[in-house]
């Protein structure tokens, strides 16, 4: 019998973590060709949530928690679970119910034909989200696609399911800049996607803040492209050939009709330039350098406070 291992980040959902254990119980009874095991990592929750999955495994075996000492970032969540999963197959899933749990049998299905390592979801529309936040989306969607040479799909959720080959081979990136969009379109492997209309949460609220999502979308650009670091050598070069006509301009009019004294005010706007541009090639490589300085300092993705899971690994 196969094994599927459901990871569940939740950060402060206590309204939702009921709903959800419900709907996908469902799913499981339905499914019963296949054994379950949902993997809750409650991501330092500053509400019930911890309260609510330890009561949910304390009725039923096939519920495991993991509980952080703070909040991590789904991100960590998702990596924890995976690495503590037993499945053969692992699927990854929001607990406010945006990612519809009926989805998991066809998602099966899909892989058990062997043609497939992942079933992925993607959302078709973005109905019943903030306009501005669908444009900055598309936005990044269509820059990163540009100057990344790993596909990103627009619209991808990290709602999936996958073999084990395939996620031993996700874990084995242990990066500290994580970005999974790029991740698991980065190991390879065949994906089949699967789309859907945006569904709305089923109870409490999002935990992503427009800044918070700015600053993911550029942990994805230098994540996965050394791009912008080309585009300020670029820029330098540009500069430096405009400067090498602007100087044989000034010594053949100097030769031709004499010395100016005027041309000031075309001195500051110079120097602005210059120095404006000398300081976004500054920041963009204090971009790559501070991710390099955090990967450097080896720190571990996650800390476990609690879990009911017999870790034999040790791996944190
Ligand atoms: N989440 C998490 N840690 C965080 C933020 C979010 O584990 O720091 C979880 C959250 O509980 C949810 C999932 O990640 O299960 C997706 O979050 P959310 O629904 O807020 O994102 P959205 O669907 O709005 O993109
Ligand atoms: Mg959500």
């Amino acid at each position: 019998m196969d094994k599927i291992s459901v990871i569940v980040p939740c950060y402060n959902e206590e309204s939702a973590i009921p709903l959800f254990y419900r709907e996908i119980t469902k799913v499981s009874e339905k499914m019963s060709a296949a054994e379950f095991e949902f993997i809750f990592v409650n991501d330092g929750s500053k509400d019930k949530t911890n309260q609510v999955i330890r009561g949910l495994a304390e009725k039923d075996k096939r519920v495991k928690y993991i509980s952080f000492s703070r909040n991590f970032g789904k991100e960590g969540a998702m990596y924890a679970g995976m690495g503590n999963a037993s499945g053969d197959y692992v699927v990854i899933m929001d607990v406010d119910l945006q990612d519809p749990p009926s989805l998991i049998s066809e998602m099966y299905d899909i892989l058990k034909t062997g043609e497939y390592d992942c079933a992925a979801t993607r959302r078709v529309n973005r109905k019943g989200e903030a306009k501005i936040r669908s444009l900055f989306a598309r936005a990044f969607y269509k820059l990163i696609n540009h100057i990344s040479q790993t596909e990103i799909m627009d619209g991808a959720r990290d709602f999936r399911m996958m073999t084990r080959q395939m996620t031993d081979s996700i874990l084995g990136l242990c990066e500290y800049n994580r970005f999974s969009k790029g991740i698991f379109s980065w190991v390879g492997f065949d994906t089949k996607w699967i789309g859907y209309e945006n569904v709305n949460r089923s109870a409490g609220e999002t935990k992503w803040s427009f800044w918070k999502l700015f600053k993911y979308s550029l942990d994805g650009i230098v994540g996965f492209s050394t791009a912008p670091l080309a585009m300020a050598s670029l820029m330098g070069i540009i500069l430096f050939f405009v400067s090498i006509v602007g100087i044989i301009f000034i010594i053949v009019r100097q030769l031709l009709y004499g010395g100016s004294a005027y041309g000031w005010p075309s001195m500051i706007c110079v120097i602005l330039l210059v120095g404006g541009l000398q300081l976004l090639s500054i920041g963009i490589l204090g971009q790559y350098l501070s991710k390099t300085y955090l990967e450097t300092k080896k720190r571990p993705l996650y800390i476990i406070k609690e879990t009911n899971i017999n870790r034999t690994s040790g791996k944190n």
